[in-house]
């Protein structure tokens, strides 16, 4: 097995008895991508020099020590392109800092490798919103990697690199690791830090990791979690060791089904899937019960009111002036600003601008984006409520496997709904992992488990029993 096909855990094992250097892993990472990432496209760009000089100075003694992780290309890495997949960003800025989540790792002694492809600005659920590039799905070539950290997914899926960070405001990391076969973890809202991570809509958003297994993931968010003076949302809890207890099972746990979940929309394989799953840690002691989320029919209109909301005002900063590639001669200032925008968003991301300042304007506000707040506060309750009586729920990450690449863009509503299953733990704050589960007709499927806020130990141990089952 080639190094960059390799879990952190045993490359850790590897490196601290001295069978392996850090520059063998990343030259290993780098030969990889330059041989294979031409057919799949998960890579934006990425600086082979700088990593094996950061290779070079590696402090293995670190928990992370020498380790290359891949970077969604929406999170600042000092001296790095951040382009968030925009062609309004292309070639117009350099990051300037590190962002909390970059200087955590940094300090753990990984190694921030490539930029990883998106949709722009995170908007989207197929990686095809990218405005540089498309992204194949390396476990099912012609469908969709998933989205919006559709790079960051595929490039652990094709083993090109051990680990990447995502972000997900809606399931983007959840998602896109659901459709390429990989763990994907969505911490507890405030866990992790944003600070340098582009906004999107900022009450929802939340870095998180894609790894090859659950104890990987479990090490990131070791050295990810934590309070951060620079985001005021990050949470002063204590971080425990995450990897601690992984091996438990799941004897004991009391582990929801929400039959809002498990309607005609959803693939039958798909349902299938997850039943038996649940059966399976049913007979490893766990205790399987029926609960509800009742207003789980009105999570996508919510979050699609309070997602392009915060969007369209976050991606104000983007006019041409400070951010952005500037267009050529303008009459005046005004179409300095129109003309900018106008050249470098894509569809998506002005539609959601569209909407986002429509649902904001004096006439609207209270119709929409208010009564949307008190539906998020319903959908809130509904997990603190769930949670009582429940370690654990489990549901489907998407309704159905990957789709086939090209028919997403065909009707924006049919994949605003196919969101159904993740945003809800968004507008909650909850924590959220897809683990994979036995792929349908050959196209990868995840488990996901929701946690409580601040539930990621319990979400991890569940996922280490499934991995293992
Ligand atoms: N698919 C959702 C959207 O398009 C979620 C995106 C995300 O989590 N960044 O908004």
């Amino acid at each position: 097995m080639s190094l960059a096909a390799s879990s952190l855990s045993s490359l850790r094992r590897q490196l601290t008895a001295g069978e392996i250097s850090a520059r063998d892993i990343v030259e290993d990472v780098i030969v990889q991508v330059s041989a294979r990432d031409g057919n799949i496209g998960a890579f934006l760009s990425h600086d082979p020099e700088a990593a094996l000089a950061a290779a070079d100075q590696a402090d293995l003694s670190l928990p992370l020590g020498g380790l290359p992780i891949g970077i969604k290309d929406n999170i600042n890495v000092l001296g790095q392109p951040c382009t968030c997949a925009s062609k309004f960003l292309k070639d117009a800025f350099t990051s300037p800092y590190d962002a909390t989540a970059i200087s955590k790792l940094k300090a753990a002694g990984a190694i921030p490798f490539g930029r990883t492809n998106l949709d722009e600005f995170a908007m989207g659920y197929s990686t095809e919103n990218s405005g540089l590039q498309t992204t194949q799905n390396p476990a099912a070539p012609g469908h969709i990697p998933g989205g919006s950290s559709g790079g960051s997914a595929a490039a652990v899926a094709a083993n090109l690199i051990p680990a990447t960070l995502g972000s997900d405001t809606g399931g983007s990391i959840r998602q896109p690791a659901s459709h390429c076969g990989v763990v994907g973890l969505k911490p507890s809202y405030g866990r992790i830090s944003r600070y340098g991570l582009v906004a999107f809509g900022s009450s929802l958003d939340q870095i998180g990791p894609l790894t090859q297994t659950v104890e990987d993931s479990a090490l990131l968010l070791n050295a990810l979690a934590g309070l951060d003076p620079r985001d005021s949302t990050s949470l002063n809890d204590p971080v425990p060791d995450y990897t601690e207890g992984l091996d438990q099972g799941v004897a004991g746990m009391k582990l929801g089904l929400p039959k809002e979940y498990f309607t005609d929309g959803i693939c039958p394989k798909v349902r299938e899937r997850v039943e038996s799953v649940a059966k399976k840690l049913e007979s490893q002691g766990a205790e399987i019960v029926e609960i509800s989320l009742p207003h789980t029919e009105y999570a996508v209109a919510t979050y699609y009111i309070i997602a392009p909301a915060e969007a369209s005002s976050n991606l104000s900063r983007f006019d041409g002036v400070r951010y952005g590639n500037r267009t050529e001669n303008p009459e005046d200032m005004l179409a300095l600003y129109k003309d900018s925008r106008e050249a470098g968003f894509g569809p998506e991301v002005k539609r959601r601008i569209i909407l986002g300042t429509y649902v904001l304007s004096s006439g609207y506000y209270d119709a929409y984006y208010l009564r949307a707040q008190k539906v998020r506060t319903l959908i809130r309750r509904d997990f603190e409520e769930a949670f009582q009586k429940v370690d654990a729920i489990l549901t489907p990450v998407a309704p159905e496997t990957a789709p086939k690449m090209g028919t997403a863009s065909e009707d924006p509503l049919k994949h605003y709904l196919a969101d159904i299953f993740t945003i809800s733990a968004n507008l909650a704050g909850n924590c959220g992992i897809s683990v994979p589960l036995e792929p349908i007709d050959g196209l990868p499927v995840g488990l996901q488990i929701l946690g409580p806020h601040l539930g990621e130990q319990t979400i991890l141990r569940c996922a280490s029993a499934v991995e293992k089952s």
